[in-house]
């Protein structure tokens, strides 16, 4: 890990069956994780997904800007920083030793590798503010999204779809961040992540980026009318 800040198991509350090692595979701590996904005040935790470049992370940015009061969790990676993220802000930036030691201490909720590089949630800062009541949003990958419907059951997943396939890779190259190679490998990702749709409890479709974020919005708050599944375009 570079840098210092790490939102490690010290903040986890001492005496529940996430402090200490091994939360992840523990049973008891898999029920602890369950109850926590609905806050105090009805507050669930929200996960959003959706193929490389669908522009997950451009609503993310919106969300940050226009709704202080969602929490978004930031992840471990031990891929490089692209230019202008800052560690701590878009991700905690790790090395594969750093990351080893928090997937073995049980440290994340869930964490996957992802064309070639892997991405983790910090397990101990969601369920406190879950348990806080605050609305907590994750924006991670398919496999992650399915790793968290297994252990936290309340969760919400929605899946981000782009307009067509087509955008989907004008989007990815016009990024202009990765090598062609790097390209290939999260179109193909991609791919697998589409055919994988209908695992959400539903779709937005990101063809506005503050449609998209009105909707998140709704679901994390709880709203019934923005809970119906099935597909809907933004
Ligand atoms: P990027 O390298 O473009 O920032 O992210 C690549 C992929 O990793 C995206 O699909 C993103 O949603 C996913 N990702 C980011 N953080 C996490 C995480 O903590 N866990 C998992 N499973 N995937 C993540």
């Amino acid at each position: 890990m570079t840098g210092t800040s790490w939102p490690g198991e010290s903040r986890v509350p001492e005496g529940t069956a996430e402090s200490g090692s091994g939360g992840f595979t523990s049973p008891v701590a898999g029920l602890v994780a369950a109850r926590a996904s609905a806050g105090p005040t009805g507050n669930r935790l929200t996960v959003l997904s959706g193929p490389s470049g669908v522009g997950k992370s451009t609503v993310v940015a919106e969300l940050r800007r226009a709704h202080p009061q969602v929490w978004l969790s930031v992840s471990v990676t031990t891929r490089k920083p692209r230019p202008g993220e800052t560690h701590g802000v878009e991700y905690f930036f790790a090395d594969d030793d750093e990351f080893d030691r928090l997937a073995a201490s049980g440290e994340l909720l869930e964490w996957a590798e992802f064309a070639g590089n892997r991405y983790g949630t910090p397990r101990g800062p969601v369920l406190e503010k879950l348990a806080a009541g605050v609305p907590t949003l994750l924006e991670i990958d398919l496999q992650g999204a399915r790793q968290v419907r297994a252990s936290m059951p309340e969760a919400v997943l929605v899946f981000l779809a782009p307009p067509t396939w087509e955008e989907l890779e004008k989007r990815l190259r016009g990024r202009g961040t990765e090598p062609e190679d790097v390209i290939a490998r999260r179109l193909a990702a991609g791919r697998i992540e589409m055919a994988a749709e209908q695992e959400f409890d539903l779709t937005l479709v990101n063809t506005s980026v503050q449609d998209v974020c009105h909707r998140l919005i709704a679901l994390l708050a709880d709203a019934p009318e923005a809970s119906s599944p099935g597909r809907s375009p933004s």
